[in-house]
């Protein structure tokens, strides 16, 4: 059996020993007979797994105990509204940094709740740098900011931690996709939250992760479901969670574990992303117009010399083995997605193919 080159965005390639396991474990799940799918999730043996989840989360982001890890379905999408329906308090009003695509769902969805400041944005320059803000720009009031750590079509990074506040202002974050790609300190974030089918499993699941005291403020209107209490009280088993997607978290996160977890997969994917940026560079007929120091290192966007060529490398790279290359439809061009469970060695293979086909066509 052949598997491709998988450059996709999301939902992304998963591990291969992950899908091994998945397929060894699937007809009958620790020799019960039956899969994992198809048991009760308040079964001793769904127990384990969601436990599991929680303490390798807690362990390889070194979570402080005051805050609850929480597994909620809906995508990150849901947590656009979740968020400004638990956080706002009377006044009712947020600050967002507006570095791409995503946060501009995410200011229209908090939008319709209540007052949003945008305090730094992009798009002018069609988000091809991370906007840089200083925590004097804030309103003394605002219940919180939120910022986008990684545009995953645009293919920036936010990396001024030292910006964040440290005034008792909660900082937001959508992880979704690079959460667990390097290192974090949760501490500086009051609430995180990312969609499972990129770094984390497949889709289904959103994990967040919040500061206690952040949890049970909101006004007493908030549906059950979009309530961050009832799955911290509940330890996200209120209904039925999405279990095979939290028994998949598990086994990516023991594969995390097991290679070395954040600091190895940090050296990892700093590494593939130098191999990738360093060829674009030197290259005259591929190009990234991302501004060098908010390189994403997760979400590379890229283009040829013209849009006929981007189309003929895109359906040459697809022959070749190299699947999901067409950048995003908003930006045109290409882009790689190296996450967590591309191989380096896939990343040298298309460097190879693109030097080739630059000297065939340039
Ligand atoms: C993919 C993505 C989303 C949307 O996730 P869904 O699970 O499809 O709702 C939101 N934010 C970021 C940064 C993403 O990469």
């Amino acid at each position: 059996m052949k598997r491709v080159f998988n450059f996709s965005a999301g939902p992304a390639q998963l591990p291969l020993d992950v899908l091994i396991r998945a397929q060894e474990e699937l007809l009958s799940y620790q020799n019960i007979g039956m899969s994992i799918m198809e048991i009760s999730h308040r079964s001793i043996h769904f127990k384990k797994v969601i436990e599991r989840v929680e303490e390798l989360m807690r362990e390889l982001l070194q979570i402080p105990d005051n805050y609850k890890v929480l597994f909620i379905q809906g995508g990150a999408s849901l947590q656009f509204s979740m968020v400004p329906l638990n956080l706002f308090k009377e006044n009712k009003h947020a600050s967002y940094v507006h570095s791409g695509s995503w946060s501009k769902k995410a200011i229209a969805e908090a939008s319709k709740f209540g007052d949003i400041h945008i305090i730094a944005s992009s798009e002018e320059q069609q988000f091809t740098y991370f906007p840089s803000f200083q925590v004097h720009q804030l309103n003394e009031n605002t219940n919180y900011l939120h910022i986008t750590t990684n545009n995953t079509i645009e293919g920036t990074r936010f990396t001024c931690t030292e910006e964040l506040p440290k005034n008792g202002i909660p900082v937001v974050a959508d992880m979704s996709s690079n959460i667990l790609s390097e290192e974090l300190d949760v501490s500086q974030y009051g609430l995180i939250y990312a969609g499972a089918q990129k770094n984390l499993g497949i889709a289904g699941l959103t994990i967040v992760i919040i500061r206690e005291d952040l949890v049970g403020n909101t006004g007493v209107d908030c549906p059950t479901m979009l309530n961050y209490e009832t799955y911290a009280k509940a330890e996200s088993l209120y209904n039925t969670p999405p279990t095979f997607s939290i028994y998949m978290t598990m086994l990516v996160l023991e594969w995390l574990k097991e290679l070395g977890g954040i600091p190895e997969i940090a050296k990892r994917n700093i590494e593939k992303a130098k191999i990738f940026y360093d060829f674009l560079d030197t290259s005259s007929f591929f190009s990234s117009n991302v501004k060098k120091a908010d390189r994403s290192l997760m979400n590379i966007p890229f283009t040829t010399v013209s849009k006929e060529l981007n189309s003929l490398f895109i359906q040459i790279a697809e022959q070749e083995g190299f699947y999901a290359l067409k950048g995003h439809r908003s930006v045109g061009g290409m882009r790689a997605s190296l996450y967590n469970a591309m191989p380096l060695d896939a990343v040298l293979e298309l460097v190879a193919f693109m030097k080739q086909f630059e000297e065939k066509y340039a």
